[in-house]
């Protein structure tokens, strides 16, 4: 049975207490979601695992799609049979996603379509902070933001209702925080999904040619002005506080419950226009909002986005009404806003004194825990032997181009084999770029699943243009960074539903690259061999590491009653600290001068083991049982 089988089974009434992302799992099913696709990306991760898990129960169609411009096409052809649908990505996904938004915002939907993008303000798991709430505006669509988990259920079901009322994708975003928060949730009535999906032709046309796409626009425009005119008070929108107050506060998402912490710990009673909606902006509610105050503070994450439209409402009616936000310095621009920063940025304007503040949160600090490889992890040998390979060729300054997962930990000590990452699929475009211009070695590392996301296209281009360039394929069977979700190449066993994975390899081979070879990393000699024949190459030579995860591993060998423990031979040890320096496996730490295997941590992998890493035989294998 399913962990999350409770969010199928949860009667109408009942209370859980949720993570924001299964209280938005339930809201699909409530919503009576037919078909949902994703590719997996934080903070979104959840909802995919729960609807992977319980979907099919609740009679949906879910689909972990290769990438997300897939998923979103995916969900699109659903919503034109006549379905409900359901897309969901993290924040940057997005991007590669933007270039179907911007033509189905125009096409228009059949059956309803809501697109979840759940934004990382302050990056705790990605590349940038990007506000995605500028794709609703550039793409002119609604956008739903909720504030908690019982809310991003609720809003969920209004978001498709939306959809539904204008034959619009809407845009639901969510942040880490909502994400990942937890709160009672009450729930309501599953529906059951319509999955008879019929394409009917006649009638509207979904074919963006120049003629079509001209008349679209102007329908789009029309669309969102019906939206923009419904305030959805008491819905999405709602007024707390004193009506009276000479400050108003202008909120939404996340951003509405850190202005919540610092107004009830200071007891300042001003009215706080909390937005559901923030694209179209409400613009009779936000009217009568200023109609009611001289002074408007408007607090959100990242962006001024509401800001700039209220300065615009502001502009064309209430001149005398001051704003204050981002945009003239009273809130930071970058990052969460913490309820810390917020009570700086407000204490002169709302009147209370921070100099003796409190922290909001009171308990022991977390020790500080750098990220670091899993020990067992397959990635840590591959760097070990890449390094060694350059250093036994001599390579002079050799280009690490690395890539979106697990394995860009390898940028940290003692491996630094990471001198650009930027972008899913990035490694062997950038690496291929600087074949070009450089005569440097080029090394780019990608991932099985960034490999099927974005990296074939790339590899294909390398070919195209006779790059020199060892591409290290690192293939661990699934999706690892993200919670080990299933991509083309993770094998049958391992995955529910499918019938055949896909080969890395035979897909590197028919693109005419002969210089091609998978081996494990665990084996140092070998994989030593193969990325020295590699580099030695003129052309795209390929190498695929190819191990499962060490968590797959862990979970397989518990299954299988077998355990593996390495231990150092205190009498053989130098004290060389080769595998504590070189190696840095977290279970190898230095006690008193030598060498120690936590046995807890170990994962019997017995790289360690091998001469490139304990030249002296000093570790040895503790115990196979069965
Ligand atoms: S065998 Fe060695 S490298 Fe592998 S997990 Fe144990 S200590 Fe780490
Ligand atoms: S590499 Fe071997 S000999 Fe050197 S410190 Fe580690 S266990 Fe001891």
């Amino acid at each position: 049975m399913s962990a999350y089988e409770s969010l199928l089974t949860g009667k109408p009434g009942e209370n859980m207490f949720l993570l924001g992302n299964e209280a938005i799992a339930r809201g699909a099913i409530e919503a009576g979601v037919a078909v949902a696709t994703t590719y997996p990306g934080t903070p979104s991760s959840e909802v995919g695992d729960i609807l992977y898990e319980i979907g099919a129960g609740a009679g949906m169609k879910f689909e972990f799609s290769v990438n997300e411009k897939v998923a979103m096409e995916s969900a699109f052809a659903a919503s034109l049979a006549g379905l409900k649908s359901f897309v969901f990505m993290k924040h940057v996904g997005l991007n590669v996603a933007s270039d179907v938004l911007m033509s189905i915002s125009y096409t228009g939907t059949r059956g309803p379509m809501v697109i979840m993008t759940a934004d990382d303000p302050s990056m705790f798991s990605s590349q940038n902070e990007q506000d995605n709430r500028h794709y609703a505006h550039f793409a002119h669509v609604p956008l739903i933001e909720p504030s908690n988990p019982q809310e991003a259920k609720e809003f969920l079901k209004v978001a498709f209702e939306i959809s539904e009322m204008e034959s619009l994708p809407v845009i639901f975003r969510t942040t880490t925080r909502i994400s990942h928060m937890r709160g009672i949730v009450t729930l309501s009535a599953v529906t059951t999904p319509n999955l008879k999906g019929r394409f009917k032709k006649g009638g509207r046309s979904f074919v963006s040619l120049p003629s079509n796409a001209y008349g679209f626009k102007d329908e789009l425009v029309a669309k969102m002005g019906r939206i923009g005119a419904h305030d959805f008070q008491g819905i999405l929108n709602r007024s707390e506080g004193d009506h009276e107050s000479r400050i108003g506060i202008i909120t939404s998402g996340e951003a509405y419950n850190v202005t919540r912490d610092v107004l009830d710990k200071h007891q300042i009673n001003v009215e706080v226009l909390k937005l559901g909606i923030t694209n179209p902006m409400p613009e009779k509610t936000t009217r009568e909002f200023l109609s009611r105050h001289g002074k408007i503070i408007v607090v959100e994450e990242v962006d001024p986005i509401i800001e700039s439209d209220v300065r615009a409402i502001a502009d064309a009616g209430f001149p005398e009404v001051t704003i204050h936000g981002k945009m003239d310095g009273t809130i930071p621009m970058s990052h969460e806003t913490s309820p810390n920063t917020l009570e700086e940025s407000l204490a002169e304007m709302l009147g209370f004194n921070v100099a003796d503040r409190k922290p909001f949160i009171q308990g022991n600090e977390l020790p500080p825990r750098p990220p670091v490889l899993c020990a067992g992890c397959p990635h840590r040998a591959t760097y070990f032997a890449v390094k060694r390979a350059v250093k036994m060729l001599k390579l002079n300054d050799p280009i690490y181009s690395s890539d979106i997962g697990c394995y860009s930990l390898g940028n940290y000590e003692p491996f630094s084999e990471a001198d650009i990452m930027l972008e899913m699929g990035s490694s062997v475009g950038v690496g291929t770029g600087f074949t070009r211009v450089t005569d440097q070695r080029i090394i780019s590392f990608i991932g099985d699943s960034t490999f099927f996301h974005s990296g074939i296209p790339a590899l294909v281009n390398a070919v195209n243009n006779n790059s020199r360039m060892l591409v290290v394929i690192m293939d661990n069977d699934v999706t690892a960074m993200t919670g080990r979700q299933p991509n083309p190449g993770t094998p049958v066993s391992l995955t529910a539903g499918r019938k055949k994975n896909q080969s890395i390899e035979n897909i590197v081979r028919s693109l005419g690259i002969d210089s091609v070879k998978t081996v494990d990393p665990y084996n140092l000699k070998e994989t030593l061999g193969a990325v020295m024949d590699g580099l030695k190459n003129e052309g795209v030579s390929v190498v695929i590491a190819k191990r499962e995860c060490a968590i797959l591993r862990d979970n397989r060998m518990r299954k299988e009653g077998l355990e593996v423990k390495y231990h150092v031979v205190t009498e053989k040890c130098s004290s060389c600290y080769n595998c504590v320096e070189n190696f840095a496996c977290p279970a190898l730490s230095v006690s008193n001068g030598k060498v120690t295997i936590d046995p807890v941590l170990c994962d019997g992998c017995g790289v360690c083991a091998q001469p490139y890493v304990c030249p002296f035989k000093a570790i040895e294998v503790t115990s196979i049982e069965n």
